[in-house]
C-alpha cells in the first residue's frame, strides 16, 4: 500500500505536467493501483477528465478490497471476525456473493475465504516460507463456507481469525467499473490492462479485431506465446509466474488450492478466460488453474450454462501443450510457432 501511495503522488505529477483540461490525450493513462501497472488507453476519446475519474474509480477500489491496508472497507470486516456483522458496500457483497458462486460452480476451487492460509505463506512478501502441515490444517479450518454470512447490507465472519481476501476477482470487477465509465463517456474504442486482466471495447481503427497476445508462462517478459484477435470482450489470465517464491529448487506461485492450502498443481501454468465480464473471468481464470485443464474442458458447457454463455478457456501446461475451446478456432495461434499445434475440446 506504501508503494501505491508514493506511485499515486507520482502518477498525480506526470498528469498535472502533461494535461490542459479536457483536451485530448495522447498518451493512456497509466497509475499503479490494485497493486500492478493499470494502463487505460481510450485513443482520440481519451481526455483529462476521462482519466481523472477512471483513476478515481481505481483508487476507490482499492480503497475497498486492498486485503493488505489495514484501512481498507474489507478491512474493517476482517478486523470484525468473530465479534459481529459488519456494514459491506455493495460492491463487497456482490463480489462475495459472485465468488460464492463461481466457488460452487468450480467443486470449491474459488473461495474469498483463503486470507489466513495465504498470509501464512506470505507470497510476495519479506516473510515467504513454506509453513508445515499443521499450520495449513489450522488456517484451513479458518476457511469454511458456512462461517461466511452475507446479507443485504452486512457480512459477518464467524470465527476470530478468518479473513478475506478477494485478490483473485478485484481486478476483474475494476475493468468491468472501468468499461463501466468508458461507456458513459461514449468512448468508440479502448483497450483496458490491469496487470493481466485486459478488456477491450469496440474494434480498431479500420474496423478490424485487436490482437492479444497470451503470455508464455515460462518466458512471460519474452514473446508471447499465443496470439488472440478478439473484440468487446474481456480476455484473463491466471499464471503462476506471477507472484511466487523460490526454496530448496522448488517454485511455490500464489494461486492456492483451497482443498489442500497449497499452491495448486494441476500441471497448468497459465488459465485465459474470456468472457464479456471481466469479474467472472477473474474468478474463473484462478479457479480453472486449480482445477487443471481436463476438468475445465469437461466442465465448460455447465460454467456455460451456470455462469455465463459467453465462455472460452485457453490452457497452456508444463509439459508445453496447449488446449482451448473450440469457439476460439479461427482467432487463436501461436504467436510465433509453426508447427506447434492447439488441441481445441
Ligand atoms: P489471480 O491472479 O486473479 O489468479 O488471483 C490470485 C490471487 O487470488 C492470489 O494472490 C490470492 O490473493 C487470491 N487467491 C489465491 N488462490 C485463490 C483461490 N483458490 N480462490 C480465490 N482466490 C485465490
Ligand atoms: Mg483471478
Amino acid at each position: 500500500m506504501k508503494a501505491s501511495f508514493f506511485a499515486r503522488g507520482a502518477a498525480l505529477c506526470v498528469l498535472s505536467a502533461l494535461l490542459v483540461s479536457c483536451a485530448r490525450r495522447s498518451q493512456p493513462l497509466t497509475i499503479i493501483a490494485l497493486d500492478t501497472v493499470c494502463s487505460v488507453n481510450a485513443f482520440e476519446d481519451g481526455t483529462k477528465k476521462l482519466y481523472d475519474e477512471i483513476e478515481e474509480a481505481l483508487y476507490n477500489i482499492e480503497d475497498t478490497f486492498d486485503a493488505t491496508d489495514s484501512n481498507s472497507r474489507l478491512s474493517a470486516i476482517n478486523a470484525a471476525a468473530g465479534i459481529g456483522p459488519s456494514p459491506a458496500d455493495e460492491s463487497i457483497t456482490e463480489l462475495l456473493l459472485l465468488s460464492e458462486k463461481v466457488g460452487r460452480g468450480t467443486g470449491g476451487a474459488f473461495s474469498p475465504l483463503l486470507g489466513p492460509v495465504i498470509d501464512l505463506w506470505g507470497i510476495n512478501t519479506a516473510e515467504a516460507r513454506v509453513p508445515d502441515a499443521r499450520e495449513i490444517e489450522e488456517a484451513l479450518s479458518l476457511t469454511k463456507a458456512e462461517d461466511l454470512e452475507v446479507t443485504g447490507g452486512t457480512v459477518f465472519l464467524k470465527k476470530r481469525g478468518m479473513k478475506l481476501d478477494l485478490g483473485g476477482i478485484a481486478k476483474g470487477y475494476a475493468c468491468d467499473v472501468v468499461r463501466g465509465i468508458l461507456e458513459e463517456h461514449a468512448v468508440k474504442r479502448a483497450i483496458i490492462d490491469l496487470g493481466g486482466n485486459i478488456a477491450f471495447l469496440g474494434r480498431k481503427e479500420d474496423g478490424t479485431d485487436w490482437i492479444c497476445g497470451i503470455k508464455d508462462p515460462n518466458s512471460p517478459n519474452g514473446e508471447p506465446l499465443l496470439k488472440l484477435e478478439t473484440a468487446e470482450t474481456s480476455v484473463v489470465t491466471s499464471g503462476v509466474y506471477e507472484r511466487y517464491f523460490e526454496k530448496d529448487g522448488r517454485r511455490y506461485h500464489h494461486i492456492l488450492d483451497p482443498a489442500t492450502g497449497r499452491p495448486a498443481e494441476s500441471g497448468v501454468l497459465s488459465m485465459t478466460v474470456i468472457s464479456p465480464s471481466s469479474t467472472l473471468a477473474d474468478a474463473l481464470s484462478t479457479a480453472l488453474l486449480v482445477l487443471g485443464a481436463d476438468e475445465t474442458f469437461s466442465l465448460s458447457d455447465t460454467l456455460r450454462r451456470e455462469l455465463g454463455a459467453d465462455l472460452s478457456f485457453i490452457a497452456i501446461c508444463g509439459d508445453g501443450s496447449v488446449y482451448a475451446s473450440r469457439s476460439l478456432e479461427g482467432s487463436l495461434s501461436f504467436f510465433n510457432g509453426a508447427g506447434r499445434k492447439i488441441s481445441y475440446r
